[in-house]
């Protein structure tokens, strides 16, 4: 997962060695939540559930092995090109000890992130809300707001009535 620009100056100078020491040398190119080797593309249900070709195994999230698909939930596999990412335990980029690293795949990384981007999502949304109470402004969401109507224009729009504008 690329780092989004605004965090670029929190990581480290050497983060891409440490990366690369944290998912290749220290945990030798898997996922440490669910076994998934780095590079391959791979079979996966939405479950979790995915297909170990060395094993010839179906294994779950955590890398146990676990049951076939049936044909329903085979008609939903995708494949899925495994991609590891030293993750931050603590969501803190700037804490870079070792045991704060954990080497993850991208659904193992977002599951972890997944309390810590809600709560991001909730402050974005409480300080959008915020400027839109400082400033008389609309509360937008992601979409431009549409123009303003005024009553001139919707009185000048129903039938029977002439419009004083
Ligand atoms: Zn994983």
């Amino acid at each position: 997962m690329p780092i989004r620009r605004e965090l670029r100056s929190l990581y480290p100078a050497h983060w891409a060695d440490l990366s690369r020491r944290v998912r290749f040398e220290r945990a030798g190119g898997v996922c440490q939540g669910c076994g998934r080797p780095h590079g391959l593309a791979l079979r996966c249900l939405p479950d979790g559930r995915w297909f170990d070709p060395a094993q010839r195994t179906w294994r779950d999230g955590r890398g146990r092995i676990d049951r076939w698909p049936d044909l329903e939930q085979a008609a939903r596999m995708r494949m899925t090109r495994v991609v590891l990412a030293a993750a931050h335990l603590d969501h803190d980029p700037t804490n870079n000890r070792l045991r704060n690293l954990r080497c993850l795949c991208q659904r193992c990384h977002m599951l972890h992130d997944r309390p810590h981007h809600l709560a991001q999502r909730r402050i974005t949304y409480l300080l959008r809300r915020a400027r839109g109470d400082l400033f008389l402004g609309p509360y937008r969401i992601g979409v431009p707001a549409a123009p303003l109507v005024t009553t001139e224009k919707i009185a000048g729009d129903l039938p029977g009535r002439v419009s004083t504008v």
